[in-house]
């Protein structure tokens, strides 16, 4: 039922041209904090070289941009397959690469470099498609979504959530490259991360008794963050589908005080939610929020009116589940070949976006492993990318 996919070049010249365009793409510096344009202007030069127009959608500062591009027939303004991936890369900074993290390495069946896995080397691959395509050839069209600022907490991809509403109803599905084997993975755990600082008063220790001690305030939200967690361990939701079948609050970080005989005027903590799908984030970091605001703030503020607990979210990536049996998933599994049971993996992906808020199927299915994202020298194996090109082009047409 699938025709063959329309590109204008064998599979050899096809697999040379994606590893060009993956040296290019790692060639542009794209951690997070920086801007992702040079690298967007290039896609877009790329796309545009085989008459496929693409949209940005900017960021306040209009330093980094997604970018949205449809190739085959449009009537209806429809999306057909969509390839999903982060232009961004965590940094390299404190790690020991044994070359330039921005200079691809293609040896011993690896191509190395920063962002080779996670994820621009299945960018590469669906580029190296789309440039080849012979898009008036076919028969549903393939849309390349490309966002910034994943790493830090899919902000670029939240920003595009109500553009992705639109597509729901015109589109068939999307599979978000992230570094799974080209296995296909349809749920994770949600996570999100929070500062929260708390403030006192500097006073001579021998005070002490009268004063509020944020540091004791804040170790008093570890503990019922831990209460909270026992409870999920014991209680649950339990979703089995998971190794740690629960949800859990990690206190990452816990910075304040200056001496013994100081009482310390403030101290700041740092923790990541992670939840299993159905167990809501925000209702987790509501119950917090309101033991620090009824049993602890209320506490402090009654010896010294300057005591405050602040609350800060740094990050927000939604849980992803989508139902085995969901058309989508079916399709893209019996495209694929695949007879193994789909997976679940412990890392947050856009996907939870895509689904859970925009309404667009989704699967997590991408070259490399999770193994190698994010470490010095990451790299990914060069028949995972051979696998992608030819997996990608599998995507029923028709
Ligand atoms: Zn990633």
């Amino acid at each position: 039922m699938s025709a063959r996919f329309p590109v204008r070049c064998s599979s050899s010249e096809l697999y040379s041209r994606m590893l060009s365009i993956l040296e290019r793409l790692v060639g542009f510096d794209t951690t997070s904090h920086k801007s992702n344009l040079e690298l967007i202007n290039y896609v877009q030069g790329l796309l545009s070289s085989n008459n496929i127009d693409s949209t940005l959608h900017w960021n306040d500062e209009r330093t980094k941009a997604n970018l949205v591009a449809t190739a085959g027939p449009r009537s209806g303004g429809q999306r057909g397959i969509i390839w999903s991936g982060h232009t961004d890369v965590v940094p390299v900074d404190g790690q020991k690469w044994t070359a330039d993290p921005f200079t691809l390495r293609v040896t011993d069946g690896q191509a190395i470099g920063r962002g080779t896995a996670d994820m621009k080397g299945f960018i590469a691959c669906c580029l190296a498609i789309l440039s080849q395509v012979d898009h008036e050839a076919l028969t549903v069209p393939v849309t390349l979504l490309l966002t910034y600022e994943e790493e830090v907490g899919c902000v670029g991809a939240r920003r595009l959530v109500p553009e992705m509403q639109t597509w729901a109803d015109d589109s068939i599905g999307c599979v978000v490259g992230e570094p799974t084997g080209m296995k296909v993975v349809i749920g994770h755990k949600g996570k999100q991360n929070y500062r929260i600082r708390f403030k006192g008063e500097p006073k001579h220790a021998a005070l002490a008794p009268e004063m509020p001690n944020p540091i004791v305030s804040a170790s008093e939200l570890a503990a019922f963050a831990q209460s909270l967690n026992e409870q999920f361990q014991s209680e649950g939701p339990h979703d089995q589908r998971f190794s740690i079948d629960h949800s859990w609050i990690n206190i990452g970080r816990i910075d304040g005080g200056v001496k013994p005989n100081i009482v310390p005027d403030n101290c700041l903590m740092e923790l990541e939610i992670r939840a299993v799908p159905g167990h809501d984030c925000d209702g987790i970091a509501d119950e917090l929020r309101r033991f620090a605001a009824e049993s602890l703030l209320a506490k402090m503020k009654k010896k010294s009116q300057l005591a405050d607990i602040s609350v800060e979210q740094l990050s927000d990536t939604p849980s992803f589940a989508i139902d085995e049996s969901h058309a989508f998933v079916d399709l893209v599994r019996s495209a694929f070949g695949e007879e193994e049971p789909p997976e679940y993996v412990p890392f947050g992906t856009e996907a939870g976006l895509i689904w859970g808020k925009a309404g667009v199927p989704a699967v997590v299915c991408g070259p490399g492993f999770i193994s190698q994202a994010h470490t010095a020298d990451e790299s990914v194996p060069l028949e995972q990318l051979k696998l992608c090109l030819s997996r990608l082009q599998q995507l029923p047409l028709a």
